[in-house]
């Protein structure tokens, strides 16, 4: 019987012919759900009237659908109609001449694949990572760049040395560039948010805290030639919102002796990290930002509490 002796069957994507190992594997990989912010391709228009929903790019043809789908099942049937019609591969291959079923608009530059949802390993770099960045400390550039680095690298981006040799070498195109530097961030705000569910509160609220104190603290004083030699762009706005929403909300649900960052000379507790996250939120409510009314109130309920309750 050689039924059963034949080597599995390697999965590539039809979309973008990419296998597992060389960072895709399925058509399905490319679905996106729509963000206030995200997918960043996608105009803004579109992504304001679409919260929630999803919608894919097409690297065969750069351009994204009209059409935008409740479910991620949805965008799976589009992507299949979409690869059989236009582009006469999958199960769906249509007939040539029959009419399409939704349009398409083309894009002039072609943006980088979509994150992949994050998975158990994503949170495992995420724990070892803030815990290295822990121990640094705030010490000299020398000691503290490698570690940054390393966080570029777990969002796809890099020194841009590193990004030209990587587009040099055809991994990558040069139009990704620009948004690969704040995709670090985006990857610790969803790894966060996956942790989240998970019931890892402490990992959750740590990753929030780093992403607002990054946003507040260090982002804020470096120059392209910093962003260049670390490879790590600003915190676009929403993940920085959506990072002091997570915290706000996970770290009520800490017991108050709770660590939930720390690093050579202080450790903050979840009582103090509780009144500083409520104030950051009315913060950036204050500052523009679009803050949910619902989390705002209770910002403002556990900032109005005396101290010490
Ligand atoms: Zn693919
Ligand atoms: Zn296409």
């Amino acid at each position: 019987m050689a039924l059963f002796n034949k080597a599995k069957p390697v999965l590539k994507c039809t979309m973008c012919d990419k296998t597992r190992e060389e960072g895709c594997g399925s058509a399905d990989y490319h679905i996106e759900q729509i963000s206030t912010d995200e997918p960043e391709w996608l105009p803004e228009g579109y992504r304001l009237s679409a919260i929630g929903e999803y919608t894919w790019f097409c690297m065969r043809c750069n351009s994204y659908p009209e059409l935008k789908w409740p479910k991620e099942s949805g965008a799976s049937s589009g992507i299949m109609v979409h690869l059989g019609e236009a582009h006469g591969i999958g199960l769906l291959r249509a007939l040539p001449g029959s009419p399409t079923s939704f349009g398409m608009r083309q894009l002039s530059r072609v943006p980088p694949p979509p994150l992949r949802k994050p998975g158990f390993n994503d949170r495992v770099q995420l724990k070892d990572w803030l815990d290295l960045f822990g121990t640094v400390g705030a010490t000299t550039n020398a000691q503290i760049d490698p570690v940054i680095i390393t966080l570029a690298r777990f969002g796809g981006s890099g020194p841009a040395d590193e990004l030209a040799a990587r587009v040099a070498a055809g991994h990558i195109a040069a139009d990704w560039i620009p948004s690969l530097v704040n995709r670090p961030w985006r990857w610790m705000l969803r790894t966060a948010q996956e942790a989240s569910r998970r019931g890892d509160r402490i990992l959750s609220v740590r990753a929030a805290m780093f992403i607002c104190h990054w946003a507040e603290q260090f982002g804020p004083r470096l120059g392209p030639a910093d962003v260049d030699a670390l490879g790590l762009g600003d915190v676009p706005s929403a993940v920085h919102v959506d990072a002091a929403l997570l915290g706000l909300s996970d770290v009520q649900h800490l017991p108050p002796d709770t660590a939930v960052a720390w690093d050579t000379q202080s450790t903050i507790l979840a009582r103090d990290a509780l009144p500083t996250m409520a104030t950051r939120l009315q913060l950036l409510h204050y500052d523009g930002k679009q803050v949910p009314l619902e989390a705002l109130a209770t910002a403002q309920a556990i900032s109005a509490r005396p101290a010490g309750r």
